[in-house]
Parts: structure tokens; sequence; C-alpha cells
């Protein structure tokens, strides 16, 4: 019998209607075949771990990522899927996170949650949930048909440092604007097997050191030397800058000069573009090939969720520079299409 283990970490899904009081409360989800009773149909055998206290998602920390990462390492081999449920407000930071620190991950780790919560008649919650345990059980010839860390949101399966939360009202919460959907749910499940990872050939590695010391500069016509500096020179390790169209920036002297003032320093800078489609291309323009001669690194296609999980990831792992910029710029669990 296949067996998946549900994390429930929080989030809009876990609300039920207080008989007493009638207000939203959280759902115990350790009585979850009670209020769920069409899982008994599933035939699986389901396990629950639920985190204590459970969270509002925007209360999501590295040091929670790491609870998660560990969990899902100790219980590897007893499982052949984990089905997380997290608020849909940080989940695409954690589905990216984990896809980090889970290297050579050969299981299912499917994240759902829901726009109303499963105790509400019109709740999205049971779908997300239902499929998402039938994806994190599918097999094929006898492996996980997904070995990754995915999303599964209103009838779509996205790989997870892909995906952004993109509607903060529509049963649509999610997108993967620069990668095909890993699958559908329609009468039937379809997956889109050219899309999904191959199946790794080392065993997992679970990385647990994440270094978020990162700062964020997002680009504006007329931003302030004051702006740039207060991010350039602040102690970070490492800077996300938030581009115009394929990478491009002012050419002003100063900014240029605050840029290779930091990367001097040491820092990491990269440069993703504020565009929700399409990539960085840096030395496509004369704004952005300056950029690039002064040693910016390209963050191609890749979401900002990515990107700054990707940092604390490759800043986590302590090595040189040379070799963090290229690990940045690199695909190294199909964030980004180089
Ligand atoms: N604020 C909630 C959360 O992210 C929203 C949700 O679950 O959809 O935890």
């Amino acid at each position: 019998m296949v067996s998946i283990l549900i994390i429930y970490t929080g989030g809009t899904i876990g609300m039920v209607h207080d008989p007493k009081t009638g207000t939203l409360i959280p759902f115990n989800f350790k009585q979850i075949r009670q209020n769920v009773p069409e899982l008994a149909r599933l035939n699986y055998r389901l396990d629950v771990h639920s985190f204590d206290p459970i969270l509002d998602s925007s209360n999501m920390t590295p040091e929670i990522w790491v609870e998660l990462a560990l969990l899902i390492r100790d219980k590897y081999d007893e499982f052949d899927g984990f089905v997380i449920l997290h608020g849909s407000d940080t989940m695409a930071f954690t589905a990216s996170a984990l896809s980090f620190m889970l290297q050579n991950l050969s299981k299912p780790v499917v994240l759902t949650g829901s726009q109303l919560p499963i105790g509400e008649i019109r709740t999205d919650a049971k779908e997300n949930l239902i499929t998402a345990l039938e994806i994190a059980a599918t097999k094929n010839n006898g492996k996980a048909m997904i070995p990754e860390v995915c999303i599964y949101f209103d009838y779509q399966l996205f790989r997870g440092n892909r995906a952004i939360k993109y509607n903060a009202e529509k049963f649509e919460a999610f997108r993967s604007p620069n990668y095909a959907v890993l699958a559908e749910a329609g009468v039937n499940l379809s997956f889109f097997g050219n899309y999904i990872l191959p199946h790794p050939e080392k065993k997992i590695i679970v990385h647990l050191d994440l270094n978020p010391n990162i700062g964020v500069l997002k680009l504006y016509p007329g931003i302030s030397k004051q702006a740039v500096l207060a991010i350039t020179e602040a102690n970070v390790d490492a800077i996300i800058m938030e581009t115009f169209g394929s990478g491009n920036t002012t050419t002003a002297e100063w900014f240029l000069q605050c840029l290779a003032q930091a990367v001097a320093k040491g820092k990491l800078i990269i440069d993703i573009t504020q565009c929700q489609r399409g990539a960085v291309e840096l030395g496509m323009y004369e704004t952005s090939k300056k950029l690039q001669q002064m040693g910016i690194i390209s963050g191609h296609d890749m979401t900002f969720e990515a990107t700054c999980t990707k940092l604390m990831y490759v800043l986590g792992l302590n090595l040189d520079q040379e070799t963090s910029i290229q690990l940045m710029e690199r695909s190294l669990r199909g964030e980004l299409t180089s």
C-alpha cells in the first residue's frame, strides 16, 4: 500500500467552523479522516504530522524550512511521498527553498493549500488535498512519477521553484510564467513527462545551512543614490537586483560605481527582471553590457522566490566567490533556463 506523510504547517486550508461559536478555528488534522471522509476511498496509508503552533505562512522562516527538511529526511525511507499543507502566501518560497535543500530527491514533495478554508461549503481545499495526495502516490514503472518539490493548486501541478503566487483572490492562485506545468487534473490526471526532472542516480543529500543575509534593490526611474547606497553598502552577503526588461539598468556613472564597490567587497549581485515572463540577457543592450563586465550575475529567468532561496542555499555552502557565481548561473534543480 502506498504511504504518504501529510505535513500540516497551517494556512487558510486548516480552518473549520466551530459548531459552538460559528467562528473559523484551526482544524485538527489528526482527525482528518473524520472530517474528509473521501480520504478513506483512496486506499493509502496516511500519517499526519502537525506543526505546533500552526502558522499563517507570512510568518514562515528559514528555520522552519530546516525543520521541514529534517522531518522529510527522518521519514524519507518510511513514506513514498510527502504532501505539505501550507498557506498560499509564501508557498512558492518554501517550495523553492526545499527544492535546493533536498538534493537528489527521488520522491514527490507536493505543497498545497487553499483559498477557502476546508470547512467552507465552496472550499477548494478538498480538491487540492485529494489530488495532491493522488499525485504524490502516482508511480511510473515502480518509481515516483514526480521526483520533485512541486505545488499543486487549482487543477495544475507546477515545479516548486518556478511558481509564483499570482492571484490573492481567485482559486487559480499560482502560475509558472517561464516553465510548463508538470501535470493537469481534469477527468484524468495528465502528467507531462518531458518537463518532469529525471530520477537522480545518487542518494538524497539534505542541506540544512541557509544564509538569509540578502538585500533587495528594486530599480525605478528616478531612484536616488541614497536609496541605492542603503542596499549596496548594507551589511549583506548578496543583493538581488530587480531590473528592467532583459536585465537593464540606468548607466549613470554614480549607480555603476555603487555596484562596482559592492562587487569589490565580495558581495554577490544577481540581476533578475521585473518582467514576469522572459529572461535577463546581459550584454544584449549597452545598458547591461557594463553590468556583465563588472561581474554582475545573470539570474536568467528565475523567479524572485527561486533567486532568494537559491542565494540562501548557495551562500550557506560557504564556497569561494567564483564557484558561488557559477552555481547561481547554472540550473541546479530546473529553476532556470540558460
Ligand atoms: N495568509 C494565508 C497564509 O498564507 C493565506 C493562505 O493560506 O492562502 O497562511
